[in-house]
């Protein structure tokens, strides 16, 4: 039996960054994964790696290419012609950014000595007494650590009833691998998942019908940047999104699906190649021993933390999508660096309330902090500021000039309370307003920063001062 500090099970964006900052700080380190590619082969980097966010947006950039090459030259004066896709080698590239990826975690892991468990990791029994490490079983052996961090992640929610092959009806893993641009495109499900792989094929050539059940199109952003983006996709790009609709029947056929829905008070039918699924996704907990050590999960099936991501037993610590909080990389990372350095005996935290959001369509939006409408339900009394775009020299020559940052900030502190981007550059743009909010600064502290000039982040500089009715361009 194997003895180490601490035991992580999960090798995803939240606990490899975990071990590695356990290892960092002098501890053994062992890390569990199960994780086998579409080849069989063991692979470290969980969703995020794998099946999530590197591969997307490796696919979300090649697809942004052909249509900047197709569609988006000719106003600089440049024409082409003959422009085609090849999507084996599209998808062989992705799947090369993938490997690279997932091959640089192996790296990692030997440098900082972690060594990986390959297989299935599950409690064994409780420990006996208060000083007696916990057990950890993978394929029949056990190791054993005082600390255990439990990094399981998430596995997508599917429909009840209806079976995903991944080659007709798919979750992310199918529809990051289709072998052709199908023809017609069904998404069930218009969430950050839903629009950056309806976007893919859409792009390719696909078209995209996209049903979701909500009322409202993307409740979590800022209701101005959603009105903005649902003009943008609906209109410019075409992506056919009907809201509040109601599934009652996805049928199978040879030659794709049909999906029977009511939308706006009518029975309607849809018939596609291929169907994409992606209405969220749940944590996921199985066969993780859970109940045999009484490990405390939540009605919705997240294991149950404070805000230092400990669990209900001594020395067990769950961090990333299996716990509460927003599904994203990145915030999973942070708790894995904050859970390492608790464990070390260091005073750690995550600022939960300081976590950027980004949708990678095109153009992209990202927002951190509060929205607008949070900010009233709250009855917290703010100020906003909004700069658009269109009238920036940089995004002129860049040619897209869609958009806007929105900051709002409050009425008496003028601390910043929430900022929202949608612009092609949102996901670089939102850094400024991370650490801003970081270090709790005022919007006035955004206005008085040099921006450089012409560059995109000059609307930012604007925003803050249009939020004191001062904006210098406008
Ligand atoms: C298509 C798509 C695009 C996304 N894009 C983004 C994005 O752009 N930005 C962003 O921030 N987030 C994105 N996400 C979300 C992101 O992938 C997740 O938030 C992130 O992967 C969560 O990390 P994690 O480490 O908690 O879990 P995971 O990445 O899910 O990793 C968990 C790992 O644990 C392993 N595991 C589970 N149980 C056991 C067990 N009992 N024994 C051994 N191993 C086990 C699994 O095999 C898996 O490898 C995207 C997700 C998808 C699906």
């Amino acid at each position: 039996m194997a003895d180490f500090d601490v035991i992580v099970i999960g090798a995803g964006p939240a606990g490899y960054i975990a071990a590695i900052r356990c290892a960092q700080l002098g501890m053994k380190v062992a890390c569990v994964e199960e994780w086998k590619t579409a080849r069989g082969e063991p692979a470290l980097g969980g969703t995020c790696l794998n099946v999530g966010c590197i591969p997307s947006k490796a696919l979300l950039e090649s697809s942004e290419q052909y249509e900047h090459a197709t569609k988006g030259l000719a106003d600089h004066g440049i024409s082409v012609s003959g422009a085609k896709v090849d999507l084996a080698k599209m998808i062989g590239r992705k799947d090369a950014i993938v490997s690279k990826m997932t091959k640089g975690i192996e790296t990692l892991f030997r440098k900082n000595k972690i060594e990986w468990l390959k297989g299935h990791g599950r409690f064994s029994a409780p420990p006996g007494g208060t000083n007696d490490p916990w057990h950890i079983e993978v394929g029949g052996e056990k190791a054993a650590a005082r600390h255990v961090i439990v990094a399981t992640g998430s596995k997508p929610r599917h429909l009840p009833g209806v079976a995903v092959d991944n080659d007709v009806i798919c979750d992310n893993v199918g529809a990051l691998s289709f072998s052709q641009v199908p023809e017609r495109l069904g998404v069930v499900g218009a969430g950050v998942i839903g629009l950056e792989l309806g976007s893919v094929w859409r792009r390719l050539g696909a078209k995209v019908t996209m049903l979701e059940a909500l009322p409202a199109f993307l409740g979590a952003a800022d209701e101005a940047v959603a009105k903005e983006a649902w003009k943008i996709f609906t209109r410019d790009q075409a992506l056919d999104i009907q809201l509040a609709a109601d599934i009652s029947k996805v049928s199978p056929g040879k030659n794709g699906v049909a999906l029977e829905y009511k939308h706006e008070g009518a029975q309607k039918r849809l018939e596609c190649d291929r169907l994409v699924i992606s209405i969220g996704r749940v944590p996921n907990t199985e066969g993780l021993g859970a109940e045999a050590v009484g490990l405390k999960i939540d009605a919705r099936g997240f294991i149950e933390v404070d805000e230092h991501c400990r669990s209900s037993l001594p020395g067990v610590f769950a961090i990333g999508d299996v716990v509460r909080g927003p599904m994203l990389a990145h915030k999973g990372e942070e708790e894995g660096v904050m859970v390492a350095e608790l464990i070390a005996g260091q005073k750690s935290h995550v600022n939960y309330d300081a976590i950027p959001w980004v949708i990678y369509t095109h153009p992209e939006i990202a927002w951190v902090g509060r929205s607008e409408q949070q900010l009233k339900a709250e009855s917290v009394p703010y100020r906003s500021g909004q700069f658009p775009f269109a009238i920036n020299g940089r995004a002129l020559g860049h040619g897209d000039t869609r958009g806007f940052v929105k900051m709002l900030a409050h009425q008496k502190t003028d601390e910043i309370l929430g900022v929202h981007v949608i612009n092609t550059h949102a996901s670089e743009l939102i850094a400024e307003a991370v650490v801003a909010m970081e270090f709790r600064a005022a919007s006035e502290d955004i206005a008085r920063i040099v921006h450089a000039h012409p560059s995109l982040s000059e609307v930012m500089h604007e925003a803050a001062l249009a939020l004191d009715k001062r904006a210098l361009n406008m």
